[in-house]
């Protein structure tokens, strides 16, 4: 009797064990198929700070499902292999890690390039990169190789070509080169060639770190002139033109109305975006308000009808970088690269270059304005708006400290971070005339200096 009922107990215990592992097993799986769904349908950026680690993901916000998916799965892959790895250095040193993950998608003629690029930080001397490229067909979402553009059996004829080429680079650069590592980076491989442009002037050809030298010769780029395509790239890729720039030039304001005025300036990071850009420039008019861009370069051309729209209306468009990484952890090389990037992508949108940088995170000193040649714009109001997505706290902090000559930081890739800077101008619109740097800058009557930083004017 009492054996039998110690079984019993026994048995009685087996089962809610095996009855609570179920339960949490289908709650986790709810819960990651949620976390899943959300993230491809609603999450589109993702910023994370905690102590040991940053965390900044751009999700692509692409029509063709297919790709995104495969893009957002490789994504999801790379975040959870850095939060593994942070979380084992967090164990044995005090090394800030950080990621971050962007993407850049180039509508061509009668294909599209998605590439993703992923940065991330955990401790030594530089940044890893990788770059992962997708190339479809935007209608069927087919998948496009570079064997797609060239003639039958080519491919070994182009690697000669890049071979010869990339040398060719290295001496216009007046760098050393390694002949052998350059014949086995553009040998007639197809994953020697997954990045690739056709552009007006050529095939440009993307070689990522050590594809063709070590890795403090970055990444190298060629471009293979059109003639030198014939019978190579199929007749129909040949000769494309590229689009021309159709933008208006900008509308300027008379600034006499807000002389004497007090001035505040409203700063956006991180855009542009579609929804919350454009939400933004709807509402500006109502307000008489200008206000300033600061944008990522990796961003620019999939967002590039809010960018012109911005443009248009007389707001000032600055530069963020292209992929947002801390640059005290760059070498003058990658820092470089982070900001002409930027500068060559608005150039090519809108036909003007950006002058005024705003460093990630701030994180700027002599040395990184000296290498930018740009004007450092940093901000003394800091909303934490992207921690908050909360309009009503975000209104509240702008309105709390706003004062004569102030710098506002908010993103322009959440809605709530719009609401709260409209709330913000309706409560201060009769005390406050609302400008773009450029004019605040005139307004001041401040001649800028390219050695310093500015917090507010
Ligand atoms: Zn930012």
């Amino acid at each position: 009797m009492k054996r039998s009922k110690k079984k019993k107990i026994k048995l009685t215990n087996t089962a809610k064990m095996i009855f609570g592992v179920l339960l949490i097993g289908i709650l986790l799986c709810t819960l990651t198929f949620y976390h899943k769904d959300k993230t491809i349908e609603f999450e589109v950026h993702e910023i994370r700070e905690e102590d040991n680690y940053t965390l900044k993901i751009d999700y692509p916000e692409i029509e063709n499902k297919v790709v995104a998916e495969q893009a957002t799965e490789y994504i999801t892959n790379k975040k959870e292999e850095f939060l593994a790895d942070a979380k084992k250095l967090k164990e044995v040193t005090e090394t800030k890690c950080d990621l971050s993950i962007t993407y850049t998608l180039d509508e061509l003629f009668d294909y599209n390039a998605l590439h993703v690029n992923v940065y991330s930080y955990m401790g030594g001397a530089h940044y890893n990169k990788e770059e992962k490229s997708y190339y479809f067909n935007p209608e069927t979402g087919e998948e496009i190789t570079i064997e797609n553009f060239l003639e039958e059996g080519k491919l070994e004829d182009l690697a000669n070509l890049a071979y010869y080429y990339t040398i060719e680079n290295y001496k216009d650069n007046e760098k050393e080169y390694d002949e052998e590592w350059i014949k086995e980076g553009t040998s007639a491989k197809l994953e020697n060639y997954s990045h690739f442009n056709l552009t007006k002037d050529g095939l440009e050809l993307h070689f990522t770190y050590y594809q063709v030298g070590p890795y403090s010769d970055g990444e190298v780029s060629i471009i293979i002139p059109e003639e030198e395509l014939a019978g190579i790239v199929k007749e129909e890729y040949l000769s494309i033109k590229s689009e021309p720039v159709d933008v208006n030039s900008p509308t300027k304001r008379d600034l006499s109305e807000f002389e004497g005025k007090k001035l505040l300036a409203f700063t956006f990071d991180d855009g542009p975006s579609d929804g919350p850009t454009n939400k933004l420039l709807d509402n500006l008019d109502k307000y008489n308000a200008r206000v300033t861009f600061f944008v990522l370069g990796s961003r620019v051309n999939t967002y590039q009808n809010s960018l012109k729209r911005a443009y248009e209306m007389g707001n000032t468009i600055g530069s963020h970088t292209y992929s947002h990484l801390n640059l005290f952890k760059l070498g003058d090389y990658e820092i470089m690269k982070e900001i002409n990037d930027t500068n060559d992508r608005v150039e090519k949108i809108l036909g003007i270059t950006p002058k005024y940088l705003r460093a990630p995170y701030g994180n700027t000193n002599e040395h990184i304005r000296e290498l930018s040649n740009m004007y450092s714009i940093l901000w003394d109001i800091d909303t934490e708006d992207w921690r908050y997505k909360d309009a009503e706290k975000i209104k509240d902090n702008i309105v709390k400290h706003a004062h004569d000559g102030a710098i506002i930081l908010l993103h322009d890739i959440y809605g709530t971070s719009i609401d709260g800077a409209l709330l913000a101008m309706e409560e201060l619109k009769d005390e406050y005339a609302f400008v773009s740097l450029d004019e605040m800058i005139k307004l001041k009557g401040i001649t800028l200096d390219k050695n310093k930083s500015y917090f507010s004017f």
